[in-house]
């Protein structure tokens, strides 16, 4: 960190943002008597993550004030007796995740992610079957058509800023020349207007009716007649005029966000997008691009599968990994009853709770934590890349970016509390 005019105020910059997906890695933040404020290159949801006071509060068991140790001793207990237990949420960084693993090892847990669902809409394409995708710096040096199926991308507030719309790239792209089209549902296209103000192409449709939208863009593309007027509303005309322009497109991308495609098998309409991609490499470079990793989601399935071979959801029960994308989600095992505690971690939101459970249940959540319920155990627990350094792995999958401590927290980080527990358990 470096230290501007006297010890109470410092200024940090390249600082790495973990408050979304896309890890945004040029923010300047001051440290002014352990109060953080972005100087440079923010967006609101960051400010309000980053610039929050960190409240004061305590360990707890049952609602009651208890130190730090005997919340460690108290979820040992709870671990000990556990036949079944579940490891969910797992809002951490890498070095938190590896001893989820460790400890799952150890106690024969289930492993999932708060977003879950979303994650494995997009396993099960890869492992069905595969996909080309692409990364943030690829979009930025090298797109010049990029399609956003059903999303705008306002979940991640500066994803155009830094990689559609950024001032420089290599291979000399300007960026007024990239082609920005929607395909869904009431997407804001607001951010794909480009810097001389040429608007971008909607293609609404229901979110259900986007994989028949590219089913007909696919035949379309293969030479196929539609013998029809529109699909899902959409005239033929204006989809072949599409089809053409992906199959001359320097470097197509589709982007879609697996958490906002919200409907039965979205894992059908991402191999849809999957599959035309491949399709499209027969006449140019084209490219897939999923938009997520939020609460550390990228970081949790890629050392889930360093660590066991699978992606999410593994069960350690029978003493090795067992991958089951569809049982082990942590909203079924707790409505079937198939596990006897729960662990929540979320250690980046006070906003996604642990859901409550009639079963022992630990949360190591941030101090703002506010539970409609009361845990067995509680114990907040400082955030990466705020409170302590670390590491997580962005939306693409393909860079790790380094967190730094930004502020002196009294909060202990989830790594080492769960460190503490595989000592003792
Ligand atoms: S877009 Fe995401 S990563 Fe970038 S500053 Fe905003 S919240 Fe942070």
């Amino acid at each position: 960190m470096h230290k501007k005019s006297n010890i109470s105020s410092a200024i940090s910059k390249d600082v790495t943002c973990p408050f979304c997906g896309i890890l945004c890695d040029d923010l300047v933040i001051q440290n002014q008597a352990e109060t953080l404020k972005i100087l440079k290159n923010g967006c609101p949801k960051a400010a309000a993550a980053f610039e929050s006071k960190q409240l004061v509060t305590s360990a707890k068991i049952k609602g009651k004030n208890v130190p730090l140790s005997e919340a460690i001793d108290a979820i040992c207990n709870i671990l000990k007796k556990s036949q079944n237990p579940l490891f969910a949420g797992l809002g951490t960084d890498v070095d938190g995740m590896r001893q989820v693993m460790h400890l799952a090892d150890k106690t024969g847990a289930t492993v999932d992610h708060m977003h879950g669902e979303a994650l494995i809409r997009n396993s099960l394409v890869l492992q069905d079957l595969g996909w080309i995708t692409t990364t943030m710096t690829e979009i930025r040096n090298r797109a010049d058509l990029i399609i956003f199926a059903g999303t705008d991308a306002n979940n991640y507030p500066r994803f155009f800023e830094r990689t559609i719309w950024n001032k420089e790239s290599m291979f000399k792209l300007k960026s007024e020349q990239r082609q920005i089209v929607y395909i869904g549902n009431q997407l804001d296209g607001k951010a794909g207007i480009n810097p001389n103000g040429k608007r971008p192409l909607f293609l609404n449709c229901k979110t259900e009716q986007i994989s028949e939208v590219i089913s007909s863009l696919h035949a379309l593309i293969t030479g196929a007649a539609l013998d029809i007027e529109k699909v899902a509303g959409i005239k033929v005309k204006t989809l072949q005029s599409l089809a053409e322009k992906m199959k001359t497109a320097k470097y197509g991308v589709i982007v879609w966000s697996a958490a906002e495609l919200n409907i039965p098998h979205a894992e059908l309409t991402i191999q849809n997008f999957c599959e035309l991609v491949k399709y499209l490499t027969r006449f140019t470079r084209f490219a897939g691009f999923s938009l997520g990793g939020d609460d550390g989601a990228t970081s949790a399935n890629s050392v889930c599968a360093w660590q066991s071979g699978y992606p999410l959801r593994v069960n350690f029960n029978k003493g090795y990994p067992e991958y089951d994308a569809q049982r082990n989600s942590t909203h079924k095992l707790l409505k079937d009853k198939e596990v006897d505690s729960l662990l929540w971690i979320s250690s980046f939101s006070s906003k996604v709770n642990s859901p409550c459970a009639s079963i022992p249940t630990i949360v190591l959540g941030t101090p703002e934590t506010k539970l409609k319920f009361k845990p067995d155990i509680f114990i907040p627990v400082s955030t990466p890349g705020v409170d302590h350094s670390g590491q997580l792995i962005r939306a693409d999958s393909v860079v790790s970016l380094p967190l730094k401590k930004l502020r002196t927290s009294s909060y202990a980080n989830v790594s080492s509390i769960l460190k503490q527990v595989i000592e003792r358990i």
